[in-house]
């Protein structure tokens, strides 16, 4: 979607957006898919509301975009403009054991920058790109560790009453892979409550889980992560390899021969293939073991 109408043009420098005109997703997601739109950068994020203000009444859509690495974004000239957070320099301020983290800060960044200054428990995030918004958004986890429980407050566009709001983390509902955000919400800022722990031992955290996601998943490939949760009890990843479709593939987009439930565009896959080789797996899983895998990536859909 491209914002024709010059007056909104002009008013975004001084609600401080930069706008960057026609801009393909495939250069800002992780699986190298999504067609082309109008992205609006947020530098300064005190006149979100305005903006959104501003987008509703000229009935332009509009969705968040943060590392672009959990999302498959559509093929072709898209429905909305697409918003995201430039990141601010220092993005992460320490005080005693609480980390005030901006939400477009580099996750992986902001766990190494708490480890130096002896702030641990997020050692399991290590390797799980994007950034600390969309971690949020998610609930990122790995090995054992969620986000959700080191959340102390959440400074927060609320899409229901447009305005900033702040959220006590006892206020938000984190689960796997999902919160009780509601999907227009946008993230600004964060306070995580961290443990104390000497910075070797952290290292060591680090060190184990960076060398497990190395053994087991395709990283130097394109993709957006695992493509569905695990169901209770189950591995989606297991269940897949199970019925030998490691490999399998609808154009470029492919089931991983490294990690079966990591979809991988391995040239020029194209949003479509994606969403049909999703489709295809879930109904060969729901035939032969009769559950329905949810999908964790997000599908942007109209
Ligand atoms: C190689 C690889 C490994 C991965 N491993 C893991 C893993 O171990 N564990 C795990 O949990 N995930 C994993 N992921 C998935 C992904 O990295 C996480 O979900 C990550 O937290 C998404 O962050 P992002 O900034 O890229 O979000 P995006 O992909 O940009 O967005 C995801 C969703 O969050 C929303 N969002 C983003 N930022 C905000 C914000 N500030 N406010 C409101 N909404 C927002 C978007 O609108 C979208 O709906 C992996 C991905 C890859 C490519």
């Amino acid at each position: 979607m491209r914002i024709s109408d010059p007056k909104i043009v002009a008013a975004l420098p001084d609600l401080g957006v930069e706008l960057r005109p026609g801009v393909s997703m495939t250069e800002h997601t992780s699986l190298g898919i999504g067609g082309t739109t109008d992205l609006l950068r947020i530098v300064r994020h005190a006149h979100l509301p305005e903006l959104i203000d501003l987008l509703g009444a000229a009935g332009i859509p509009h969705r968040f975009l943060g590392g672009g690495t959990n999302v498959l974004i559509p093929d072709g000239e898209l429905p909305w403009v697409v918003l995201q957070l430039v990141r601010p320099q220092p993005d992460v301020r320490l005080e005693g054991n609480f980390a005030l983290v901006d939400a477009a800060a580099d996750l992986g960044r902001m766990v190494t920058y708490c480890a130096k200054n002896n702030l641990g428990g997020m050692e399991g995030l290590i390797g799980v790109p994007g950034t600390v918004g969309g971690a949020l958004r998610m609930n990122a986890g790995a090995y054992g560790t969620q986000i959700g429980p080191l959340v102390r407050e959440v400074e927060v566009h609320r899409a229901a009453t447009r305005r900033i709001e702040t959220l006590r983390g006892s206020q938000i509902n984190f689960e796997y892979r999902h919160t009780s955000f509601a999907p227009d919400d946008i993230m600004l800022t964060v306070q995580l409550e961290l443990p104390s722990k000497p910075f070797r031992e952290i290292l060591e955290g680090i060190r184990i889980c960076n060398e497990k996601r190395r053994a087991s998943q395709p990283l130097n490939q394109k993709s957006a992560g695992c493509i569905f949760k695990n169901p209770p009890g189950g591995s989606a990843g297991r269940m897949i390899d199970q019925l030998g479709l490691k490999g399998h593939h609808v154009g470029d987009a492919r089931v991983s021969d490294r990690h079966a439930n990591f979809f991988i565009n391995a040239g020029h896959a194209s949003a479509a293939d994606m969403l049909s080789l999703i489709a295809e797996v879930r109904e060969r899983v729901r035939r032969a073991y009769g559950v329905d895998l949810e999908e964790e990536v997000i599908v942007w859909k109209g």
